[in-house]
C-alpha cells in the first residue's frame, strides 16, 4: 500500500494537470459539442492509460465513454460523469486557479477531479506492477440532468461487475457515501371548469382552489423523522383574476431513504382524488432515482475501504446524502456500490467549488488499494 501512496504523492503534479485539462474544457450537460470536446480529450487519456475505449454515440447529449482495462476475473466498475452544471464562459468569472492547498474552478469537485483520481490509481498500479482485477470505467455526460441517455448502459455494466465505485465528491472531510436518498418528482395537474367569476360564480369548478386543497394533503406525506421530505416547489395555473381557473399545476420534489418509503409515497400520490366537485386530477412522475440503501454488501465494501484507508494512515468516515447520483441506479440493480470516492473539497454546484490538492494522493491510493482487494 505504501508504494502506491508513494507513487501518487510523487506524481501529484500530473494528477493536478489532468484535472486542469478537463476543467478548461467546459462541458455543460446540454451543450453536446462542448461535452464532446472534453470527451475526446478524456478518451485519449484513457487510451494512453492502456484502456480499450468505446465512444457511445448520442444524438442530443455528449457521447458517453466506456473504458475497459483488461485483467482476470470479474471487473470492478468505476462510475462518474464529465458533464457539469456550469454554462460555457463560467471560467471567465470563476477561473481555474490554485489558492494554497485548494484548486478552484467549475467542475473541479463535481467531478473532474474524481476522473483524474481514477486515472492516477490505474497508473500507480501499472507502474508498481501490482495485480488488479479488470476495470470498466463508465464516464457519462448527462448525470446532472437525470441520466436519461446513460441509465441503460450504467445498469448493464453494473450487472457485470463485482462492485461499483462511484467517483462523485466525498462528504465533508473525505467521508464516503454509503446511502443516498431516492429522488422523485411528481406533477399534479388539476382540471376544473372555467366560469365568469362575477356573472356565474357558482357555475365553475376552480382548479386553483382544488390544487390548494390537494397541496394541504400532499404536505402530510412528509415525514422528516423517517427521512421523507416533500416539497411543492412549483405551482402555476389560472388565466385571469375574474375567471374561475380551468387548470392548475404543481411540481413536487420528494426524497425517501428506502425503497419501502419511496413506494409508500408513490402510492399515496397515485391515490389522490378530487376534493371539490367538478374537478379532475392527473398525476404523473415518480422516483427517477431509487434510494441507495446501506445493505450488508455495502457495509462490507465500506469496511474494506476503511481498512485500506487505515493502512494509508487515514480514518475513513461514512454518511448518507440527500441528493442522488448514478450510484442510486447501480445500487438498485443489486450491485454493491460505494459512492463519494472522489475528491475531498467543497462547493459542488456553487461559486466556491474547489478540491483539496493535498488529499489527492491518498484518495488515489485508496482507490488503487480498494481495487487490489478484489483480486
Ligand atoms: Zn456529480
Amino acid at each position: 500500500m505504501k508504494n502506491l501512496l508513494d507513487y501518487c504523492e510523487a506524481h501529484l503534479a500530473a494528477t493536478v494537470q489532468t484535472i486542469e485539462t478537463l476543467v478548461r474544457l467546459e462541458s455543460p450537460s446540454t451543450d453536446k459539442a462542448a461535452v464532446d470536446r472534453c470527451g475526446t480529450v478524456l478518451a485519449d487519456m484513457l487510451r494512453k492509460a492502456g484502456a480499450a475505449v468505446d465512444v457511445l454515440p448520442q444524438q442530443e447529449r455528449g457521447n458517453h465513454l466506456r473504458a475497459r482495462f483488461a485483467g482476470e476475473g470479474r471487473p470492478v466498475m468505476f462510475l462518474g460523469h464529465f458533464d457539469t452544471v456550469w454554462p460555457i464562459g463560467t471560467l471567465e468569472r470563476m477561473p481555474l486557479g490554485r489558492d494554497g492547498d485548494r484548486l478552484h474552478g467549475p467542475g473541479t469537485f463535481d467531478m473532474k477531479a474524481g476522473i483524474a483520481l481514477a486515472l492516477a490509481a490505474m497508473e500507480a498500479l501499472r507502474v508498481t506492477g501490482t495485480p488488479r482485477p479488470p476495470v470498466t470505467m463508465l464516464w457519462t455526460t448527462d448525470e446532472e440532468i437525470g441520466s436519461g441517455t446513460s441509465r441503460a448502459t450504467i445498469d448493464a455494466e453494473a450487472r457485470q461487475s463485482a462492485a461499483v465505485l462511484v467517483l462523485e465528491p466525498a462528504l465533508p472531510g473525505g467521508a464516503l457515501k454509503t446511502a443516498r436518498k431516492g429522488c422523485g418528482e411528481f406533477e399534479l395537474t388539476v382540471h376544473g371548469v372555467a366560469a365568469h367569476a362575477g356573472l356565474d360564480p357558482g357555475k365553475g369548478a376552480s382548479a386553483i382552489h382544488e390544487l390548494a386543497a390537494q397541496i394541504a394533503v400532499i404536505e402530510r406525506f412528509q415525514d422528516l423523522p423517517k427521512g421523507i421530505s416533500v416539497n411543492v416547489g412549483l405551482v402555476s395555473g389560472g388565466s385571469r383574476p375574474n375567471v374561475v381557473a380551468e387548470e392548475a399545476r404543481a411540481t413536487i420534489d420528494v426524497r425517501a431513504p428506502t425503497r419501502e418509503a419511496a413506494d409508500a409515497v408513490e402510492s399515496a400520490f397515485r391515490s389522490l382524488h378530487p376534493i371539490k366537485a367538478g374537478t379532475r386530477l392527473t398525476i404523473e412522475g415518480g422516483f427517477e432515482r431509487p434510494p441507495m440503501e446501506r445493505t450488508a454488501a455495502v457495509t462490507e465494501l465500506f469496511a474494506r475501504a476503511s481498512d485500506v484507508a487505515s493502512s494509508l494512515g487515514r480514518a475513513l468516515g461514512e454518511g448518507s446524502a440527500g441528493g442522488g447520483s448514478d450510484g442510486n441506479f447501480t445500487a438498485a440493480v443489486g450491485v454493491p456500490t460505494l459512492d463519494g470516492l472522489g475528491a475531498v473539497g467543497d462547493g459542488a454546484h456553487a461559486a466556491h467549488e474547489h478540491v483539496d490538492v493535498t488529499a489527492l494522493p491518498w484518495r488515489a491510493a485508496l482507490l488503487a488499494g480498494l481495487l487490489v482487494s478484489f483480486r
